[in-house]
Parts: C-alpha cells; sequence; structure tokens
C-alpha cells in the first residue's frame, strides 16, 4: 500500500495533542487495475443494445424478440452470464396487482447478479432497467412530475440515461470486480430494478424480501441519471458526480457517503465526488429510498449537470450519454465497493444498550469502546465539532477494543470508528449517536 494524496483536513486551530488531521486513503494496485478495466467502449455496447429495445417499460410486453421489457431483461441476463461463472445470475420475479401506476396484473422481474463472498453480509450495487416516456417536454417539473399515459406502455422510451445509464454501470462494475480474481469477503450483488418508474417497485420489493430474510445488507450503491455531462442549461461537467444521502446528519447512508468520497479522492482525484446532504434531487426520488426506508444504508449517484429536456422524453438517446464521464463514474462506484468488500465489516459500537461511549474515570474524557470486527488488525479513531459535516481529526491504533482521548469533551463532538484489514482496506466508520428518545409518560393533571 502506498499513499498516493495527502491531504490535510480543515485548519485546525484546536489541533489535540494525540491527533493528526484527516488524510486520504492510501490504495491498493489491485483496486487500481480493476477501475483501469472498466470500458467505455463497452459501456457504449451494452446501452447500444438496451435502446435498441425501443422501449423497456416495465408492461411493455410482446412476443417480438427485438422489442420491450422481456428481451431486455433476457439481454442483461445473458451478458451478466457471459462475464465469469463465479457471477450467479437469475430473475427476481413477482406478480403484482393491478395498482397505482400499474394498471394490469404484471409478472415484474429485476435482473440480479451475485458474485459470493466468504461472508453473508453483503454490498448491492444498483440501477434501474425500465423506462417510460410522455409526449411532451415540461421544463418545469425538473425531469419528473406528471404528463405521463399510464396506460399506455409501447410509445418510444429509450431511456439511454434514464436510467440506462445506471444499468449499464451496474453491469460493468460487475465485470470489472467478478474478473478480478479477489476473492471478496463481502458477497456483492449487482442489481438492475425493475418499475422504478412506477414508484420504485422493484427496489421495493426485493428491499421487503431482504428485511423478511433478515439479509445482512451493508450498503446500496444507487446509480441514476449518471451518464450526461452537459447540463439542459448549457453548462459542462465531467468532473464531478453528486451522491445523494439522507438525514440525519449520522446516518447509516450519510456514512455510506463519506465512505465513497474518501475512497473516490484516493482512487481518482481527478474527479471529485460531491456529496449532498439530502435523500434526493428536490421533489423526486430513486430506488435507493426503498431500502433507506427499511433502515438499509442506501445512497444516490447521479450526474452533476442534469438534461430534463432528455428525461423521461423519446429524446433520451445513446447522443446524451457521455461514456467517458459514464466510465468515470463507474470507477468511483467500484473503488468503493472493491475497498469496502475486502476490507472487514464495520465495528460494532452498540451491542443494545446504548453507544459505547463514556466521560472516562476523570468525567472529562471520551471514553470509546467497540466490538472487535472479525480479520482486522487495527482501527482508525475519528471526531469531528459536532457543528462540522465531515470528520476533523483521526488516530490509528492497534487490534484493541478502546481508546480514550484525554479531555476531549464527548458533548461537543461526534466520534466514530473504522475497522482495518492487513492490507490496509478500511471499512466505513461506524459513529457514537444515540437514537432520539421520545417522552410519552409525562402526565398531565386531570387527564
Ligand atoms: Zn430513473
Amino acid at each position: 500500500m502506498r499513499t498516493r494524496l495527502r491531504r490535510t483536513a480543515l485548519a485546525a486551530a484546536t489541533l489535540l495533542a494525540s491527533a493528526t488531521s484527516v488524510v486520504a486513503q492510501a490504495v491498493d494496485p489491485r483496486i487500481e487495475a480493476i477501475l483501469d478495466d472498466v470500458s467505455p467502449d463497452r459501456l457504449y455496447e451494452y446501452l447500444e443494445a438496451l435502446t435498441g429495445f425501443e422501449t423497456r417499460h416495465s408492461l411493455s410486453f410482446s412476443d417480438r424478440p427485438d422489442f420491450g421489457v422481456l428481451p431486455a431483461r433476457e439481454y442483461i441476463l445473458e451478458t451478466m452470464q457471459s462475464f465469469s461463472d463465479r457471477l450467479r445470475v437469475e430473475l427476481d420475479c413477482y406478480t403484482v396487482e393491478p395498482q397505482g401506476r400499474i394498471p394490469i396484473e404484471a409478472e415484474l422481474c429485476n435482473v440480479v447478479a451475485t458474485l459470493p463472498g466468504r461472508s453473508e453480509r453483503r454490498v448491492f450495487v444498483s440501477g434501474h432497467y425500465d423506462t417510460v416516456a410522455r409526449p411532451d417536454v415540461d421544463l418545469r417539473s425538473g425531469g419528473g412530475g406528471g404528463g405521463f399515459d399510464w396506460s399506455r406502455f409501447d410509445n418510444p422510451a429509450p431511456g439511454a440515461n434514464d436510467d440506462g445509464s445506471g444499468t449499464v454501470l451496474t453491469m460493468e462494475v460487475a465485470r470489472v470486480l467478478a474478473q478480478s480474481g479477489i476473492d471478496f469477503d463481502a458477497t456483492l450483488v449487482f442489481v438492475a430494478f425493475v418499475a422504478e418508474e412506477e414508484g420504485l417497485v422493484g427496489a421495493s420489493l426485493l428491499a421487503s424480501k431482504a428485511e423478511r430474510e433478515a439479509w445482512r445488507i451493508d450498503a446500496v450503491f444507487n446509480n441514476d441519471i449518471i451518464g450526461n455531462s452537459l447540463g439542459g442549461n448549457g453548462i459542462l461537467d465531467s468532473r464531478t458526480v453528486r451522491v445523494f444521502s439522507e438525514d440525519p446528519m449520522d446516518s447509516p447512508s450519510r456514512h455510506l457517503a463519506r465512505f465513497i468520497r474518501r475512497h473516490g479522492a484516493a482512487y481518482m482525484p481527478g474527479h471529485e465526488v460531491r456529496l449532498i446532504a439530502r435523500e434526493d434531487r428536490f421533489g423526486r426520488g430513486g430506488d435507493h429510498t426503498a431500502f433507506n426506508r427499511r433502515g438499509y444504508a442506501a445512497v444516490r449517484f447521479s450526474e452533476s449537470r442534469e438534461n430534463y429536456s432528455r428525461q423521461h422524453m423519446s429524446a433520451d438517446t445513446l447522443g446524451g450519454v457521455d461514456f467517458d464521464y459514464l466510465a468515470k463514474n463507474a470507477r468511483v462506484n467500484a473503488a468503493g465497493v472493491a475497498t469496502m468488500a475486502i476490507a472487514p465489516p464495520a465495528p460494532v459500537v452498540d451491542a443494545g444498550r446504548g453507544p459505547m461511549l463514556a466521560r472516562g474515570e476523570t468525567g472529562y474524557h471520551a471514553d470509546m469502546r467497540w466490538e472487535r470486527s472479525p480479520g482486522a488488525v487495527g482501527y482508525r479513531v475519528v471526531w469531528r465539532e459536532a457543528w462540522t459535516p465531515d470528520w476533523q481529526y483521526e488516530v490509528h491504533v492497534g487490534d484493541v477494543d478502546r481508546h480514550v482521548l484525554e479531555d476531549i469533551s464527548i458533548d461537543d463532538y461526534v466520534f466514530g470508528v473504522a475497522a482495518i484489514g492487513p492490507g490496509g482496506h478500511e471499512s466505513m466508520v461506524t459513529p457514537y449517536v444515540r437514537a432520539p428518545r421520545a417522552r410519552s409518560d409525562i402526565r398531565e393533571v386531570g387527564r
């Protein structure tokens, strides 16, 4: 391991005795090789095939082998099967009754490719392969909004960018990770979701199954509208990508977002991850939310500059996708997923009785304890002022399960700890947070 990028964090007037400013993560040459393998030409090849089916509306059932959702999902399935014998690729199907934007009973299928790891913990990468298009453009809706005829399934909806881009990114990340030869600790799950446009239907069905069957999902990297670099307002940006994460400031999703930026900066220093502290774009949604609602860490990657005159329109064609930009965004995904899947699981800091954070023997220290993560050889303890969004200070500690920061107030700072594996790969940070307590037991006189 070597450190390629050393970047001091915010100027720290109060730099504390035992701490250093947070520095960037070291890089692993094997992960660099995975990123080099991401191919803009392959992304183009997959997307050209997908847009060739004219529409991928979730209900565009047809006997024609060159039209609609059925051959499209078959193409995704067979293409991912061709990547590696290690990938287990299958349709994940559900029969839904008529409801909401789905006027007929229908069998809806996600395409799921699983790369088994040494452990049961799962990391997801996803996009949605279904499309929808309305007849007229309404820029005031910001690409979302109404205007759809939900009883019509067959109008041209190529969905090159929404969300063919996220689908082919997911396929390519599946290929480079499956072909890497690395024996990952985490099980990797690559999903092309169905019926996002009808209300996160495919994602909600799979997230419910995960919850019912008590799957451990450490992270969902969802990609939706991720391949366009030229905004509808004429502003070009092919050097940054947005990652949206739900509130509050120490939600699991927010920690996933911080993790993605940290490892994106290490492996893709010229391609900035812009963290957006909200669930999604204003008034709009995506499949990550189906996982958020069930308590999982899930974020949305989206391009920095959108072009609303192409979204949900027949004009959403291959010409609106910048394949070099899409490849960079695939590499940011792959860097985060590979690191997380090689690293040990994140430490447990709350074994059911609240965060394991106390004031130490003097009453004025930060006394942090955690449960050791399997496979970890050390830990990185981090903290920040409670009004600050990202970690400011860190200290590397050995294979221990406790660290005391002297005279650092647990009232004024937020604390966290990450596990580090033998190759230097680091888990997500687990924060010490206390769930808000509701008071409902106050009795009023006379009631
Ligand atoms: Zn979409």
